[in-house]
């Protein structure tokens, strides 16, 4: 397991959709160690959660620090947003020290795979709600300064 390095704003890779994961991979031990070195690099930067992209891997899965400890949500999909909105501070390990407001739905429920392959359904409000946007955001190649109202702290590049 290793901590890996951390893509950052201009790498190509966040800007791309990131490719589904074949779930028959899910159990093998390179997949296994993928999501063990997502877990110590999330950890390690101090992230409450990190997609595959951010760490050079083109692929569908993300890690989420719930209340609970981290999980990986392997192929997202937001089945449902609320009308509700909200709007809150984010931050991103790939955009080092840059902050600013973020208008998103208040309540969201994801289906996803969780590290057996098994598919899961989670109904997430709140930081939860906002932090698995954020992540199935960079599987598709969005970064919150996309949808970014207003810069808080830092300058983007
Ligand atoms: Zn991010």
């Amino acid at each position: 397991m290793a901590v890996r390095t951390i893509t950052t704003l201009g790498a190509p890779i966040l800007r791309q959709v990131a490719q589904p994961v074949d779930l028959t991979t899910v159990a093998s031990p390179t997949f296994q160690n993928l999501l063990h070195d997502m877990v110590e690099t999330m950890i390690a930067a101090q992230g409450i959660g990190l997609a595959a992209p951010q760490i050079n891997v083109s692929l569908q899965v993300a890690i989420i620090n719930g209340q609970a400890g981290p999980y990986a949500i392997i192929n997202p999909r937001l089945q449902k947003s609320s009308r509700q909105t909200e709007l809150a501070e984010e931050g991103c390990l790939s955009i080092p020290d840059v902050f600013g407001t973020v208008r998103r739905p208040a309540r969201v429920t994801v289906t996803y795979d969780d590290e057996q392959g098994r598919p899961q359904s989670t109904a997430a409000t709140g930081l939860l709600a906002r932090v698995m946007q954020h992540e199935i955001d960079h599987l598709n190649g969005v970064l919150f300064i996309d949808k970014v109202q207003q810069i808080t702290q830092g300058q983007l590049p």
